[in-house]
């Protein structure tokens, strides 16, 4: 097994492995000290069976109130679809104490912290991808990951000691990246791949769809 996969899942809120995004967190912590401004951790349980990977905390999402896509559109898609295909309980009011709880079901993000105007460096997603590889690791009932985007995508490949060039990112796909688990591909559900069309309410539905349908042998 990849020894990182049985490392430390969450890291400390002042975790300074990246200069950038630190010096972007203190910067944040003054001008905004009621937000989260740290490291976001993961959200749901680790037995769950499913593990949704994003890309990023954003800046004014998960950044401001600490739980992963939680506060900005991105959310209001992901929870909303989760919600309608039994992946979450409750009601989702984008704020962390909203009472909403994950059903078979957990979140993470490949980078930890939020990067400046969204876009994490080659060396940040893999500073960062210890903490991933330990969170796949911590889940003794993964059959499914469902990856947002090619960034979290390959992290995800890589973290599980595979080579990108044998499991290419494309939205819809389902590969087998080991033969306890299978990955599943969609576009991420940011409002920039809604407004321009490349990721429809629709397209995100029947992935998760074929997701939820797949963990239930179906
Ligand atoms: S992105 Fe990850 S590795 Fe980099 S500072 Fe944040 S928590 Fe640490």
């Amino acid at each position: 097994m990849n020894s990182q996969l049985t490392g430390q899942c969450e890291p400390g809120a002042d975790c300074n492995v990246c200069a950038r995004l630190a010096a972007f967190r203190a910067e944040n912590r003054e001008s905004e000290p009621n937000w989260h401004n740290a490291p976001v951790p993961s959200f749901g349980d680790r037995n769950a069976r499913v593990l949704i990977v994003g890309l990023a905390p954003g800046l004014k999402g998960a950044n401001r109130t600490g739980r992963p896509f939680t506060g900005d559109y991105a959310g209001d898609l992901l929870y909303g679809t989760l919600l309608e295909l039994g992946l979450a309980e409750g009601s989702y009011a984008a704020r962390p104490d909203d009472g909403l709880a994950l059903a078979d079901c957990r979140i993470t993000n490949a980078v930890r912290c939020v990067p400046p105007q969204n876009k994490p460096t080659p060396a940040e997603i893999g500073n960062c991808r210890p903490f991933l590889a330990a969170t796949i690791g911590s889940m003794p009932r993964l059959k499914a990951i469902l990856a947002l985007g090619r960034i979290a995508h390959d992290s995800t490949v890589v973290a599980l000691g595979g080579r990108k060039s044998a499991f290419p990112f494309s939205h819809g796909a389902m590969h087998d990246l080991t033969p306890d688990l299978v990955l599943f591909d969609s576009y991420h559900c940011s409002r920039y791949n809604t407004n321009t069309g490349v990721l429809t309410a629709q397209m995100f539905r029947a992935v998760l769809l074929e997701l939820r349908r797949y963990v239930d042998g179906r």
